[in-house]
């Protein structure tokens, strides 16, 4: 294999606020990498105005763009983040209201990915944040009805939650078992390094690329996605990791001897390719 494949899991491109689509898949390519999936982000970073159907077609639009002007391949995620939820609540809305609009921003996302605009749900999932109890339920009952739109529509759901251990991933777990959806098909964005199955629970986790993580998680195994984060934001510079960092951490690992290209191959190429029902040429 004279070529390694990277495919950074949960990655966002933002003209808006940051360098847009073609800057980030082209700093992503020249360090190596090879695919992308990429989230939309949340409607108030667009414009106050912007529906749920507005940010998710632009992430749609972002997507072909690279793939029609670079070589990366790119691929859409779609989906209403719990924040969309909490900040129209906060605005004064009754929940009740809000939690409909997110259902309906959710079945949006699952018609996208049935007409092969996106390949998965998401993010979804609750605050990272402390909100009232009444709300949480309501966090989890949207993500239920998430992982049920995923299941019929087969596809993955990518995961935004608090900080977790294995006591989440044991209720996530439980969450997919009552959405009858494959617990495979949950995927835990910005996991750490939680990669045996009694600490994940069958979920499969995306593991932010930090050389701490990545170290931690290679001495327990090697099923798991990874992730940069990357926000496409000016004003939040040093909030993640930049979009060169799964193509050189891959390629680290690698020559470190703490990965294999075969497995390189299991993380990029194999393990996103089934999860999403996706080729991913390489
Ligand atoms: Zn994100």
């Amino acid at each position: 294999m004279d070529k390694i494949p990277s495919t950074d899991n949960h990655i966002h491109v933002d003209p808006i606020n940051g360098e847009g689509p073609l800057e980030v898949a082209l700093k992503f390519h020249r360090s190596g990498g090879t695919s992308m999936i990429i989230p939309n982000k949340p409607t108030w970073t667009v414009s106050p105005q912007c529906s749920f159907k507005e940010a998710m077609e632009l992430v749609v639009g972002y997507v072909d763009e690279i793939n029609q002007e670079t070589e990366v391949q790119a691929f859409a995620v779609v989906g209403a983040h719990p924040a969309e939820l909490s900040r129209r609540v906060d605005a004064g809305m009754e929940l009740a209201q809000a939690e409909e609009l997110m259902r309906g921003a959710l079945e949006t996302a699952q018609n996208m990915v049935l007409e092969g605009q996106a390949v998965g749900i998401g993010e979804i999932g609750r605050p990272h944040y402390p909100v009232s109890e009444e709300e949480m339920e309501t966090h989890n009952r949207i993500m239920v009805y998430a992982m049920e739109l995923a299941r019929e529509a087969d596809c993955p759901v990518q995961l935004h939650t608090e900080t977790s251990s294995e006591e989440q991933f044991k209720e996530f777990a439980e969450m997919a078992r009552k959405a009858h959806l494959k617990k495979e098909k949950v995927i835990k964005h910005f996991s750490g390094p939680l990669v045996l199955p009694e600490e994940n629970h069958g979920l499969t986790p995306s593991l932010i690329a930090s050389g701490d993580v990545m170290r931690e998680a290679l001495k327990k195994g090697k099923s798991f996605l990874m992730e940069t984060d990357y926000l496409d934001d000016k004003t939040r510079p040093g909030a993640v990791m930049g979009p060169r960092t799964v193509p050189r951490r891959t390629r680290k690992l690698i020559n470190a001897g703490l990965l294999t290209e075969e497995d390189a191959y299991q993380i990029h190429v194999e393990r996103p390719g089934k999860l999403y029902n996706i080729e991913i040429d390489f």
